[in-house]
């Protein structure tokens, strides 16, 4: 394969696509396979929508004497090659991300605030695995003045093969809490693989910025010469936690007074304040980057706060695992606003072995704190009930919808939070 002749017809094309049904005129196609497609099937179809070329990798799709495609080996590999040679024409700061929880939340937060300073490029929605990044440095312009690159995980090894695509400049890990147990091999797969994009930034003289109130994350700066600290005093920025009732409000260096954010729960105190550091580290002006912060509105799902009649319901349904779910629980266990309390929990997936054990432990966390009605909804969730007994248990997300319905619930501060697949965002219009 050559690659100057494909980053050539890259220059020429108004960007990259993977997916017929969203190519724009110009595009360079790349034929992708998954489980159920092979996008080799769709190179002709590609090449009749607009594109200006196609990469493919089976020879029995190759058109010979047409200039328009480009055959490889493996497309998906040519693709991050392509994505890495790119980004190793630009002479911009690269920052990496990863973490167990609130990746999205922080790179949102985070583009929010360096936008008042640079033109910068960040992850689009949640494009952040071995196609994503690629396709994120891609889309990096000329112009562009910074990179924001979320890295995600399923196994180990994976942050280290996204690092060294992106090959990121400076770098931050969200938190490192118990998602994705089953194909980490336990928890300390998970630290190690999240670890993967320190041990990077340590290679090649990067610089990390830690969150020194999380003890496996302030444990870890002892490793590197000159860590940027967040968000204690004394700290290169200091940011300072007021509450989050249910909105997370803080204080900032130079900035007179509180500040509300759209954030819900405690913890996003920490993203808060991991941008308003990487803002100041990089020279936005504080008072811009507060404004930034207070403006930002969470997109869908990401703890939404909806009213319903005389309840108010925190929506946290877009994800969940033992991590987001303790935080989430212990967050809520503080708020106060209604008479009532409730709690919906559904099954957190993609445990493998620590399924029952870490939905156990779910049950054990709720217990703590003094909530009116515990429902929970699902198939792994059961071993919840062995420490929360007096728990109502709904088989399904549709029992539990019933059994609202009936219910009429008045007064009730209510958390609803489950993993993408229980979809429990249904179950509101029925509160
Ligand atoms: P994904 O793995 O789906 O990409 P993500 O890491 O991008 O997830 P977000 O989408 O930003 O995470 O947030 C998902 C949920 O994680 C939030 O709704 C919240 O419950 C929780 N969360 C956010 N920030 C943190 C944090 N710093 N620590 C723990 N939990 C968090
Ligand atoms: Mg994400």
């Amino acid at each position: 394969m050559n690659l100057d002749i494909l980053y050539q017809l890259f220059l020429k094309s108004t960007g990259v696509s993977t997916d017929t049904r969203k190519i724009h005129p110009g595009n360079l196609f790349f034929a992708l396979k998954g489980p159920n497609f092979n996008a080799n099937d769709f190179a002709a179809k590609a090449l009749e929508m607009g594109a200006s070329a196609v990469v493919i990798d089976e020879a029995a799709y190759f058109v010979e004497d047409d200039e328009r495609y480009f055959i490889c080996e493996d497309v998906l590999t040519t693709l991050q090659k392509l994505a890495n040679h790119h980004r190793r024409q630009l002479d911009i700061p690269v920052i990496g991300l990863t973490g167990s929880n609130g990746k999205t939340t922080s790179k949102e937060l985070l583009n929010a605030v360096l936008k008042q300073k640079f033109k910068t490029v960040a992850t689009v929605g949640n494009l952040n695995n071995h196609i994503g990044v690629p396709l994120t440095l891609l889309s990096i312009g000329k112009d562009a003045e910074m990179a924001i690159v979320e890295m995600g995980a399923n196994k180990p090894g994976d942050i280290k093969e996204l690092c060294d695509i992106a090959e990121p400049t400076h770098g931050f890990i969200t938190n490192i809490g118990r998602a994705h147990l089953e194909g980490m091999g336990g928890p300390e797969g998970v630290l190690r693989t999240k670890t993967e994009l320190f041990q990077f930034l340590r290679e090649t003289g990067g610089t990390v910025f830690i969150n020194s109130q999380d003890p496996i994350l302030s444990n870890l700066a002892k490793r590197f010469e000159k860590p940027v600290l967040y968000p204690a005093k004394g700290d290169f920025c200091e940011v300072e936690f007021v509450e989050a009732n249910p909105f997370v409000k803080f204080r900032a260096e130079g900035v007179d007074g509180e500040q509300m954010s759209s954030l819900i729960g405690a913890y996003n105190f920490g993203n808060i304040a991991n941008a308003l550091t990487i803002g100041k580290f990089f020279g936005v002006p504080m008072e811009k980057a507060v404004h930034a912060i207070v403006d930002y509105k969470p997109a869908n799902m990401r703890s939404q706060l909806v009213e319903k009649r005389s309840n108010l319901i925190i929506l946290d349904a877009y994800n969940a695992n033992p991590s987001s779910m303790e935080v989430a629980i212990r967050t809520f266990g503080q708020m106060t606003g209604r008479k009532h309390k409730m709690v919906i929990l559904g099954d957190m997936f993609e445990l493998g072995d620590h399924a029952e054990a870490e939905h156990r432990r779910l049950g054990e966390i709720v217990s703590e704190y003094p909530i009116d009605k515990v429902c929970f909804t699902g198939k792994l969730i059961v071993p919840a009930l062995e420490k929360a007994p007096k728990a109502l248990y709904f088989p399904d997300p549709f029992s539990l919808r019933n059994w609202l319905e009936d219910s009429k619930l008045e007064d009730y501060l209510i958390l609803v939070k489950g993993s993408r697949g229980m979809r429990l965002e249904n179950l509101v219009d029925f509160i």
